[in-house]
């Protein structure tokens, strides 16, 4: 399988760290054994910086700005130079050609357009390639399956909840000329990864990214063992800490993703936390990267539940449900507080008695939960990103 830039993307490791060390050295004035010892930058600072108070060139030097969705208060906003649009391409391009895109692949990207970064980063990182895109953005869902169908595309890009949902108008999925899928910006599992990958008959993979460090792209999977996405480290220093303690934990150990830009010039972020949950690996890939691949993201800091006193991430109630084949991956989690405690409903769409599906969450989980069974089509399908959780707690 074609490598986008080999030269970067199969660095032996030491000369990749000389070049990340002397990146951060050159951007930050930082020594990379020094850079456990330095403060983390956090989203709330990019708030209360709105719009430009973090920007580190004059805004006329900014040839676009993106923000991001703003779903847990006041959006931030990011913004890009000429060279950091250049290096945001040379990500997607890559994360692009590592599913199996070229030049003239056809790529259907049906992220969001505008200010949300999905859409147009992955249009650049497709034209960077010389692929033939389809524009097609989000919504209109019945016409975004017609031209899967119609224009021949190989490559679909969009959130994996949007992916069903495009399914759900693919009369047949033997007859899309699709190969593979670029799939982000919400967490997901296992299970949803198969589920995509029966009704869309492609093969699906993780590409990962946040706008305040850039976008999509930040790290992505590759087709030969979709076993962790390959972190750009050329651009991004990535670790991983103890989201309580902030201390560094070793590779394989879950703690929360960190960030450190190297070549970013409008936004540059020393230690940035994501609050996204995920481990890391420098094993050698079959497919010839070295970059290190970070796990799929688990959870969010911020995302977790607690029910009754447990403990849980939305994820692993995904897990748990699509382990029960007679459910389809269409369900909703309500989360309410009658009384003093919170208490879950759990609506899925399938064909088992719930009871039984109450019974394997208390199992896997330790979970207990309220469980209806709906019937198929009712639980409201994603038009980009999906809201698994509604929560009528503070309502
Ligand atoms: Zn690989």
């Amino acid at each position: 399988m074609p490598i986008f830039q080999p030269e970067v993307e199969t660095m032996p490791r030491p000369e990749l760290e000389r070049l990340q060390r002397d990146r951060l050295r050159e951007r930050f004035g930082v020594e990379l054994e020094a850079l456990p010892e330095q403060p983390f930058r956090v989203k709330s600072e990019l708030r209360n910086a709105y719009p430009f108070g973090l920007l580190q060139v004059p805004l006329e030097e900014c040839v676009r700005i993106h923000a991001s969705s703003g779903t847990r208060g006041k959006a931030t906003i990011v913004a890009y130079t000429r060279a950091d649009l250049a290096a945001w391409a040379d990500c997607c391009a890559r994360a692009l050609a590592a599913a199996g895109a070229g030049p003239g692949t056809v790529v259907h990207v049906a992220y969001g357009y505008g200010l949300f970064t999905g859409g147009l980063g992955l249009h650049y990182g497709a034209e960077r390639l010389g692929c033939t895109v389809v524009p097609a953005s989000g919504g209109n869902t019945p016409r975004q399956a017609q031209l899967l169908e119609d224009l021949g595309a190989e490559i679909l890009c969009c959130t994996p909840s949007y992916a069903l949902a495009i399914a759900d108008h693919v009369s047949e999925p033997g007859s899309l000329e699709l190969r593979a899928g670029l799939f982000g910006a919400e967490p997901w599992t296992e299970g949803l990864r198969e589920a995509i990958e029966v009704a869309l008959d492609l093969k699906a993979l993780d590409i990962y990214g946040l706008s305040e460090v850039m976008g999509p792209g930040v790290s992505a999977e590759c087709l030969e063992t979709r076993d962790g996405a390959h972190v750009n480290e050329d651009h991004f220093l990535v670790e991983v800490v103890d989201p309580q303690s902030g201390q560094p934990l070793p590779d394989g150990e879950v703690g929360e993703l960190v960030f450190s830009t190297l070549t970013k010039e409008a936004l540059p972020l020393l230690r940035y936390r994501t609050g996204d949950l995920a481990s890391l690996t420098r094993e050698p890939c079959a497919c010839g990267r070295t970059f290190a691949r970070m796990s799929r993201v688990l959870g969010r800091t911020d995302d977790m539940l607690i029910i009754r006193g447990v403990n849980v991430f939305p994820s692993e109630i995904e897990r748990a449900l699509l382990a029960i084949p007679e459910l389809s991956p269409h369900y909703q989690l309500v989360v309410e507080r009658p009384g003093h405690l919170d208490e879950l409903t759990v609506q899925v769409e399938g064909t088992v008695d719930p009871a039984e599906v109450r019974k394997q969450l208390h199992d896997a989980l330790g979970l207990t939960a309220q469980v209806e069974i709906v019937e198929p089509g009712s639980v409201s399908r994603s038009e980009g990103k999906v809201l698994r959780v509604l929560d009528r707690r503070s309502a």
